[in-house]
């Protein structure tokens, strides 16, 4: 349901009323007002107990925007179609290969659109996009060596979330060993030529551009520092792979005698602009040296599961201090709730015993951590700070007896089905479930992603 106040259009009314808002605390507060000059909250006004005929009412609980870590648009493709096969992270890793092989920029364009309006429908207002397939075919650069990153900025714009593009550096196969394959196509060959590369986009309202460090599996760590030194220089984010896998682990240690956040630290990539994307097999020393830094911690716990990677140290890199975030990575599933859901759950399964973080936590690292990471200043409800919220339906037949003033009823009810109204910097995106842009984005997935299979 969507309601607005007499007399102007949704569109042109600056001030919303949250029958109740999540403003970070134990419980949401009841009534509160939203004022939005430009793209930011000018002011948010609790216990307001009736909206004003200006206001446009959200009934339901109202959250920040939430955030998307840490995506790979293109492997929206592989839904349904990857998860019945056995294996491992390395034979799914094949699958994934060969439809990297098939994208070119238009493909790219359009997958990553429809993705990104997948993402959302479903409350997420920014997508850490950890971008790798650069070149054509063979290695070879198109015209415009950006093509295929101009084309996720372009789709995050059409389908209006905001994007920091993780443009990724990819130099090897593994330590010593040339990229191989649709390897060729992530390689700049150096990470000089990358930088080069990477220099030449430009951010702009709607984009950030970020940096990423493929894995120590893929980038010397000599030129982890190159890339390192790029992002501090530009004051950028810098994300990482960071043992996701007991594999990646042995071969870093047999390689350079650390681990790999270890060998990251040492090429001057862990500070407080740094994500470790997954951390799922982090030593204990691990842990305390990410918490030292100031760095953060990206979990996917959705694509873990469906990969069989295994369950990060999440109650010991709450209590060392490092900022979790939360990333849909392959898009098995686009469902931030479940994201944040899982991340406990998954938790309560290795530890044996509920509650090891907080709804509050779970929605902190689902909105504020997650913007923090990706450099956006947005991830809470107060004045000042971009004006990104969601709406979720509370009488939904998911939600409905749930208490809508608590933020369990976001985490332990709620999914992506139940998000109402999205604000992407004031400009309503989504109203009543519906993307503004009156697409069809199911049938935009299954023409491209059809085509890609052909
Ligand atoms: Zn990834």
């Amino acid at each position: 349901m969507y309601r607005t106040g007499t007399g102007r259009a949704a569109t042109e009314v600056p001030v919303w009323w949250a029958e109740h808002a999540w403003l970070g605390g134990a419980t949401a507060a009841a009534g509160v007002v939203l004022e939005v000059k430009g793209d930011r909250l000018a002011a948010v006004i609790p216990g307001v107990s009736k909206a004003s005929s200006q206001a446009t009412v959200l009934p339901g609980l109202t959250l920040p925007g939430l955030a998307n870590g840490h995506s790979h648009a293109f492997h929206r493709a592989l839904r349904g179609r990857a998860q019945d096969r056995s294996g491992t992270f390395w034979s799914w890793r094949e699958l994934m290969y060969s439809l990297a092989d098939r994208l070119d920029p238009d493909a790219y364009h359009r997958l990553a659109r429809a993705t990104y309006t997948e993402m959302v429908l479903a409350g997420y207002t920014a997508v850490g996009e950890f971008h790798y397939l650069h070149h054509g075919p063979g290695g070879h650069p198109y015209a415009d060596p950006n093509a295929m990153g101009g084309a996720l900025v372009a789709a995050a714009a059409e389908a209006g979330l905001r994007l920091t593009l993780l443009d990724t550096c990819y130099l090897e196969a593994a330590p010593g060993a040339g990229p191989d394959g649709v390897q060729m196509r992530f390689s700049d060959g150096s990470a000089g030529t990358w930088a080069e590369r990477v220099s030449r986009m430009a951010p702009d309202a709607n984009t950030v551009i970020g940096a990423a460090v493929h894995s120590v599996r893929a980038v010397p760590p000599a030129a982890a520092a190159e890339v390192a030194a790029w992002a501090r220089a530009g004051h950028r984010p810098l994300h990482a792979h960071v043992s996701e896998q007991p594999q990646e682990n042995d071969e870093c240690v047999a390689a350079y005698g650390a681990t790999p956040l270890e060998v990251l630290a040492g090429a001057g990539a862990v500070d407080g602009a740094f994500t470790a994307v997954h951390g799922t097999h982090l030593s204990r020393s691990d842990v305390a040296l990410l918490g030292r830094s100031g760095g953060g911690c990206c979990l996917c716990p959705t694509t873990e599961r469906d990969l069989g990677d295994g369950i990060g140290p999440v109650a010991e890199m709450a209590a060392a201090g490092v900022t979790l975030s939360l990333g849909s990575d392959s898009h098995a599933v686009v469902d931030p709730f479940e994201e944040a859901r899982a991340l406990e759950m998954d938790a309560r399964l290795a530890a044996r015993s509920r509650g090891v973080m907080t709804p509050p936590q779970l929605l902190g690292a689902a909105t504020q951590g997650g913007m923090a990471a990706l450099g956006w200043d947005a991830g809470r409800l107060e004045a000042g700070r971009l004006a990104d919220f969601v709406t979720i339906r509370t009488a939904s037949v998911r939600t409905a007896g749930a208490d809508p003033a608590s933020p369990a009823a976001a985490v332990f009810a709620a999914g992506a089905a139940d998000v109402d109204t999205v604000v992407v910097g004031g400009r309503t995106v989504v109203q009543a479930g519906v993307h503004r842009n009156g697409g069809d984005a199911g049938a935009e997935l299954a023409a491209v992603i059809g085509e890609l299979w052909r």
